[in-house]
This record gives structure tokens, sequence and C-alpha cells, in this order.
């Protein structure tokens, strides 16, 4: 059986009329197409603000009501017999609209299931933070639960994928080693003063992103991040920034469910790292807090790559000495921590506190 996943755009949800519809298919073949005449008295606010203004993105694309009648049909009986084709929806209306559009000529040989609890609503949304598409343009959103569906499908079962502490996380077999995020992850800071923030507020706005990666990447305290910078604060300003910066430091706080993970993690013999986007300052007041050394401290001002690159979690594994798939990822970054470790062949799991 080959999936095929269906989305629309419509002008409101209770007075709905087509306006776009998508299916994107296991094996790569994808259908696009958008109405140019529908009534737009009917569109909600919401579709207005946000679906009509990514119309028009594949211009060839836009025809009649008739004319996409003809080519969705046309595309369907292309799709041959023998890979017995099912359409996916996760959305009853998704299905109407196009039941309506093609008038009672559904190919009788395609089948049709409604996934809606089939696909991991998480990962949709990851696929956006991935991609850096926007949702609510029907060929982005069937791609969207293609990626979906196919993680729900291919993660361990065994695994719980999102956890609210560290004290719910559970270990597959396979897992050799843990390596956690730090941040948000075993630690937070009480009092933030964000003075690394406040220094680079000091120059540029577009420079922001260099600037962080520069203090990021290369271990400097707050004084040399300003020179590798050129930013030249008064004396006052840089004391000032520094007292804040020590201040930041003594804040630092372990989650109270920390040390008994750390110490049942040991106990079973598995390999503790921790992976942090971070600055030079950050790393010894936060090791002095551990109770048990990491066995791995990949810190990104030594390493010098920023997760999500995937050299970092490479890195990580090679110094613990266990293949990627046998290192499972904890971090409360989607993007960071959870999709960086997946590129990087690794196993995770996503840390959402309350
Ligand atoms: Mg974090």
């Amino acid at each position: 059986m080959t999936r095929y996943f269906l989305t629309t755009e419509c002008t409101s949800l209770d007075r709905s009329q087509l306006i776009s519809l998508a299916i994107v298919g296991e094996d790569a073949r994808e259908f696009y197409g958008e109405l140019i005449d529908f009534e737009r008295p009917l569109c909600s606010e919401f579709v207005r603000e946000v679906v009509l203004p990514q119309l028009r993105r594949y211009s060839s694309r836009a025809m009649s009501p008739a004319q996409l009648r003809i080519d969705v049909l046309r595309w369907m009986y292309n799709v041959p017999d023998r890979s017995r084709p099912m359409l996916c929806y996760d959305f009853e209306g998704d299905w109407q609209l196009l039941e309506h559009l093609l008038g009672g000529c559904f190919p009788k040989y395609w089948k049709t299931e409604n996934v809606w609890n089939k696909r991991d609503a998480y990962e949709h949304e990851a696929y956006f933070v991935a991609t850096g598409e926007s949702a609510h343009h029907a060929l982005h959103d069937a791609r969207a639960n293609l990626y979906a569906f196919n993680q729900l499908r291919h993660r361990p079962k065994a695994l719980p994928w999102v956890v609210p502490t560290l004290a719910d996380v559970r270990l597959g077999d396979d897992v050799q080693a843990v390596i956690f995020d730090a941040f948000g992850t075993l630690c937070r800071i009480a009092s933030p003063r964000k003075p690394f923030l406040r220094l680079f507020n000091l120059g540029a706005r577009r420079d922001f992103w260099p600037a962080r990666e520069t203090v990021m990447t290369q271990p400097l305290d707050l004084r040399e991040g300003a020179a590798a910078l050129r930013l030249h604060p008064r004396s006052e300003v840089m004391e000032a920034l520094e007292s804040d910066l020590a201040a930041e430091l003594a804040s630092i706080e372990l989650y109270p469910e920390v040390p008994d993970v750390l110490a049942g993690l040991r106990e079973r013999g598995i390999k503790v790292a921790v992976a942090s986007n971070l600055a030079k300052p950050y790393a010894a007041p936060l090791l002095a807090l551990l109770p048990v050394g990491p066995d791995v401290f990949a810190g990104s001002f030594e390493v010098g790559y920023l997760k999500p690159d995937r050299r970092i979690f490479r890195w990580t594994c090679e110094q613990l000495g266990v293949s990627p798939e046998n290192a499972l990822m904890i971090g409360d970054s989607l993007r960071a921590d959870y999709r960086g470790a997946r590129a990087a062949g690794m196993q995770a799991i996503h840390l959402r506190r309350q």
C-alpha cells in the first residue's frame, strides 16, 4: 500500500468552498492545484490573513474548477493500481471537498483513511520549524502530514518522545549513552541578567547572530568577547556587564530531579554527556553543580559548532565511543536538540517542561 496525504484550503470551516488542494505521496508523487475563482466574501478573517497571501506561489497551478477536476483525476489515474493507493486525510472536510470537486468520479481502486490520530501533531509543527515553510498552504501542509506520519511510524514504540521532566524519560535497551542539553534541561538561570545579549546590543542589530556565534564557538570570556566583536564599551559599562555576569552565574541552579536521574544512569553503567550551546563563562559553574561529572562535556565554545549542527553531536558520540544510533539526546529545544540530534542519526527526546 502507498499512502497519499490530502490537504485542502477552503474559504471557512462552516461555509466551505475549495481554494486549493494538494496530495503528497510516500512515493514522492505530488499534486497541487488552486482555484482562480472562489467566492472571496465567504473567506473567514483567518483565511484572508493567512491563506490567501500564500496563493499564486505556483502560478502555473492556478486554474478553473473544471480544469482542477480534470487535472486531479488525471493525476490519480496515473498512480498505478498495483501500488494500492490509500488517500489519507486528517480532517473530514478535506475529503468532502475533494469528493465534491470530483462529483462521484473517485477512482475505484483508491481507498481512503482518516489518519488524524495516526500522525504526530508535534512532528507536524516540527516540519515547519525545520523547513522554514509556513503552515496553511495546502502543499506544505500535505508534506507536513506525510512527514509527521512517518516520524510516528518509525519512532521506537518503547520511547516516549516528549516528556515533561527528566524523571519521565524511559530508555530503550539499545541506549548506551545519554546526552543532555544544559540550560532549560539540566539547569536554569534563576536571575537572568543577559550580559552577553546586552553586549551584543552595543553593536548593530544585524550583527546579533554572527556575534552570538562568535562568543559561543570560541573560548572567550565577556571582555575577550567584546574585543573579538570589536566592541569597546566604556570601562564602567564593561564592569557593570561583568558584575551582572557574575550574578547570573551565581544563580544557576539544577532542576530538582537532575541529581537522581544522573545517579540512576551512572548505576546502570550508561555514559553521560552534556552538549550545550554556551559561552565559556557558563561552563565551570554548570559543571560545579553536577553531582557527578559527565563523561564528556561538549560545550560549543570548545567544540566550535553550535547545535543543531550535526558535527557537535557527532563529536560528542565519538568522544563517548558510542555510535549515534545508540546515543539518546534530551533537550528542551525542538530545533537545536531534537531535530539536530535526529539529523545526526541519534535517538532524541524533547523535554517540554510545564
Ligand atoms: Mg536548552
